[in-house]
């Protein structure tokens, strides 16, 4: 048996090409979608990651803002550039790219970002909606593993999922959506007991532990859909993730590669919350009376 294959990169291709035609309506209206991104720091993983998110906005026409400050920066500082953004109606989305250098209180910056702009939803107020059941600007990661479940054929509904991983921008909300979907849930972490045992019982498994090869062809129930959300980059410069590809694609029904599985999606999620961000912006704009340049 073989899985099939869920790519990413061209599910990632087909919502920008979607988002663009949505992108062209607001701009002829004239509101241009805009992204504000922030670097802190010298970290290379995180300046690749900033440059692709940028690079994505140009070709799906939403404007970029992108400011790159040294780890000196004052929290002060960082926290009256974003004071600055979230006044800024050119500025839908507003993002800091993470893991901020120490001193810096990541939460605390976070939480100084408008919730209406918190394209990543990681503000208190979207985590808050989302356990509500009313996701409002999901977590890019787990919003993107959703899609690719759809695209593969896979409805949640009555499934028994399993999520490793309970990190507050992937795992946790992996489970919220999976469970709003009508997935029953199980969420393992470091200090699960016999998590092959569990994993063994799950008809989509999402591996999100950030340990490289973690899930083995022996953990895989035959034919489950598989989602490999883990990035590393091997001593010989591969990319790799949780899941031990070459083995589990003969047990699974269906698999994500890494790269090319979730990594695109997650950038494809995060032009997807800016321009949603834009367009509700627009619509509570025009409940306030105020219009836009065409109306
Ligand atoms: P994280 O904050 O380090 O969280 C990892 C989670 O996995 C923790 O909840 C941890 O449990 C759990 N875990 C660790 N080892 C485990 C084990 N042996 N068995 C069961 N659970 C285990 O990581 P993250 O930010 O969620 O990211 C996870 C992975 O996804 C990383 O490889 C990251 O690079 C990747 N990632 C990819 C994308 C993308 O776009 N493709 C986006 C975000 C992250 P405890 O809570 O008990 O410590």
């Amino acid at each position: 048996m073989s899985a099939r294959l869920i790519d990413g990169k061209a599910l990632a291709a087909q919502v920008r090409s979607e988002l663009a035609a949505r992108v062209a309506a607001l701009t002829a209206r004239g509101i241009t979608p805009g992204l504000a991104v922030m670097l802190v720091g010298d970290d290379p993983a995180s300046a690749i990651y900033v440059r692709n998110k940028i690079k994505a906005c140009e070709e799906t026409g939403i404007r970029s803002y992108a400011i790159h400050l040294p780890a000196t920066v004052t929290q002060q500082e960082l926290l009256a550039r974003i004071r600055a953004w979230n006044a800024d109606i050119n500025v839908h989305g507003i993002l800091v790219q993470l893991p901020l250098p120490p001193p810096f209180d990541a939460q605390r910056v976070i939480e100084s970002i408008d919730p209406r702009k918190d394209v990543d939803g990681l503000h208190p107020e979207n985590a808050g909606l989302l356990l509500l059941g009313r996701p409002q600007l999901p977590s890019c990661t787990p919003a993107g593993v959703m899609r690719m479940l759809e695209a593969a054929g896979c409805n949640p509904a009555g499934q028994h999922a399993v999520v490793i991983g309970r990190s507050i921008m992937v795992g946790r909300p992996m489970a919220m959506l999976l469970l709003a979907a009508d997935a029953t849930v199980t969420l393992c972490h470091s200090r699960t007991p016999d998590l092959s045992a569990i994993t063994r019982q799950a008809d989509i498994l999402i591996a999100a532990a950030g340990r490289r090869g973690l899930v083995t062809a022996d953990m895989v129930k035959p034919g489950a859909v598989v989602i490999d959300v883990g990035i590393h980059r091997t001593p010989d410069g591969r990319v790799v993730g949780d899941v031990d590809f070459d083995q589990v694609r003969h047990v699974a029904g269906a698999l994500s590669p890494v790269p090319g599985g979730v990594g695109p999606m997650t950038i494809a999620m995060l032009l997807h919350n800016t321009v949603r961000a834009a367009e509700l912006a627009v619509d509570a704009a025009r409940g306030r009376g105020v219009q836009s340049a065409s109306d």
